[in-house]
């Protein structure tokens, strides 16, 4: 992926052939796992529970709905990664990358995390990582997120959400890449340098 340009208005971007086929949102792709208003219509934000479930299950990408390959991508927060944890399905390289460019969570919260420099360094401490998992959600625009490429997970339901989440083993992660250009952080993160095994918790 190209590194972040300088363009104030990213365009729409073009939606890949795997995506083909998904319903659109004011011309972006809607992930597979989308949930729909009573009315129908497919709403950000919203998830498919079933379609979630089934996405953890049968390693399915969260994106397009197909079967996922031996390298997949996982979205998650910096409190995420400490805990090992991604609780949303995982998707294909290419499906991540269309992601991380159009998804309205993830790039539209990278604006908001430069805006919001105080919750940017908080969220760098953990300070807002502890607690309450819909509090975490709400204040998730403030957190930076990471793609992280992996080989494998397992699926296990979370104790404090009772949904679904996939667990990545550290050797399972095959590398970790900051969404968007932070220069605090620099691009390529070296898995090792920011995952402390001991602070994971543990799956029951
Ligand atoms: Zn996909």
């Amino acid at each position: 992926m190209e590194p972040h340009s300088n363009n104030p208005s990213p365009a729409i971007p073009d939606i890949p052939l795997q995506l083909a086929g998904q319903p659109t949102i004011g011309g972006l792709a809607a992930p597979w796992t989308t949930g729909r208003t009573p009315d129908g219509r497919y709403r950000f934000g919203a998830v498919d529970l079933d379609r979630h479930n089934r996405a953890m299950n049968e390693k399915l990408c969260q994106t397009c709905g197909t079967t996922l390959d031996t390298r997949l991508v996982f979205a998650m927060r910096d409190s995420d990664l400490r805990s090992l944890t991604s609780h949303e399905p995982a998707m294909h390289p290419v499906c991540a990358a269309y992601a991380a460019t159009a998804c309205p969570m993830l790039a539209g919260r990278m604006i908001h995390y430069r805006a919001t420099s105080l919750a940017g360094q908080l969220a760098d401490l953990g300070v807002s990582s502890h607690g309450d998992p819909t509090d975490t959600r709400a204040g998730s625009a403030a957190e930076p997120w990471q793609l992280v490429w992996a080989s494998g997970y397992r699926v296990y339901t979370h104790p404090r959400t009772k949904l679904l989440a996939a667990m990545v083993l550290p050797e399972q992660i095959l590398r970790v890449r900051r969404i968007g250009d932070n220069p605090r952080q620099g691009g390529e993160q070296r898995p090792d340098c920011s995952i402390d095994p001991s602070e994971s918790e543990t799956p029951r």
